[in-house]
């Protein structure tokens, strides 16, 4: 891949697919690539467990969920086959309250248990039905928004960016095919590979590291009439997954500094001895054997981050989304397009 382009996405993950179509959602005269190195949704976005949870930390973060909520269903609507499903799902809190930072349309309501598996609760501990959950294929997903781009979009698989070379008129970017793309703007998604060598200078402003995320397979009979049960205070949640006949628990692993090229050394005992302990307070003796294991980029704020990286400003990072990445992803790429100041409809930008 070589010539020239109005904006080059690097990486293709999850929000950079969600990038591309935004740009020429608005704007369909533009000229855009998505650049990876790798096959698209190869990176984080093929280990993701795929949840979303109208729960957002800060005023910003539940802005984001409720627009990327919307968005979610509307693509649902508008790309046929979406690979993603509401599901049921209900809230452990540690207290007599509602569990904190949910939005109101997730209209919590207590009630006596979780239905359909025995969750011990804690002494205190309450329980909420929350709507608005959903669950994503998050791989599967980010190659069929790819399918429906192409050839509007090019996508560009297997192709390593070696250097971003940002001048006052367009960024220079190599790649390790030899070949050298001009852009007029570069987003740059790349997920937990902020410390690659063509953009670690760029990216330390960002204020971003990289941490572990683990989730575990639960042996345990699965069906669709099955819920998404969230442990709130653990920050865990377990997610039937009937298409793989298995369920996902989640829990935060305080891993940090990964390298997500590091040989792959998958699931440590410790990891094991981590997840058992929380997910055993609620389903004691459930053993958990196996699971994915990976990384995510986490920013110091909490907050998913979407900013310029240089002088000229035409070089912008989107993406440190503290694992919810893929829920957050829409609203990630609506910041990313407002930043470009790519106007609804308009003819030509670059
Ligand atoms: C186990 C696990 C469970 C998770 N569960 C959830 C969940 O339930 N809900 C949720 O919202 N989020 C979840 N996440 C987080 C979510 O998956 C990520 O935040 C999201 O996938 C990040 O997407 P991305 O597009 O930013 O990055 P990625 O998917 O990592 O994409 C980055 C891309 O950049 C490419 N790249 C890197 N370097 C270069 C280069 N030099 N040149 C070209 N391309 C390059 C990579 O190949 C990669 O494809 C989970 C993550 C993990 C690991």
């Amino acid at each position: 891949m070589h010539g020239t382009v109005d904006v080059a996405v690097v990486g293709g993950g999850i929000v950079g697919c969600l990038v591309a179509r935004e740009i020429v959602t608005r704007q369909p005269s533009s000229t855009v690539v998505v650049l990876d190195r790798d096959a698209i949704g190869s990176g984080a976005t093929r280990r993701s467990a795929g949840v979303h949870f109208p729960r957002g930390a800060t005023p910003r973060v539940q802005a984001m969920t409720e627009y990327s909520q919307d968005y979610y269903r509307r693509l649902r609507a508008e790309l046929p086959g979406s690979p993603i499903r509401s599901v049921d799902a209900y809230v452990v809190s540690s207290g007599a309250t509602p569990p904190a930072g949910y939005l109101a349309g997730a209209e919590l309501r207590r009630v006596d248990a979780v239905p359909g598996r025995s969750v011990t609760l804690p002494p205190g501990a309450t329980v909420w039905r929350c709507r608005g959950c959903q669950h994503a294929d998050v791989p599967a997903l980010a190659q069929l928004l790819a399918r429906s781009l192409r050839p509007q979009v090019g996508i560009g698989e297997g192709l390593r960016v070696t250097g971003v070379e940002p001048c006052s008129t367009h960024v220079a970017l190599r790649l390790a095919s030899g070949d050298t793309l001009t852009a007029g703007r570069v987003v740059l998604c790349p997920g937990p590979w902020l410390g690659d060598p063509a953009w670690r200078t760029l990216v330390p402003t960002v204020g971003a590291r990289v941490k572990r995320v683990v989730a575990l397979h639960l042996d345990h009979p699965v069906s669709r009439r099955h819920s998404l049960v969230v442990f709130d205070r653990e920050d865990a949640f377990l997610l039937p997954l009937p298409r793989r006949a298995h369920w996902l628990f989640s829990y935060t692993c305080p891993e940090w500094d990964v390298d997500p090229d590091a040989p792959p050394e998958g699931l440590s005992a410790g990891h094991r001895r981590e997840a058992e302990t929380v997910l055993n307070r609620y389903l004691p003796r459930a053993a958990l054997r196996s699971g994915r294991v990976f990384c995510d980029a986490y920013s110091d704020s909490g907050e998913p981050q979407v900013r310029t990286l240089d002088d000229t400003g035409r070089v912008v990072f989107a993406g440190a989304a503290n694992g919810a990445g893929y829920r957050l992803a829409p609203a990630i790429a609506r910041e990313t397009a407002d930043l470009l100041e790519v106007p609804v409809g308009s003819r030509s930008l670059w």
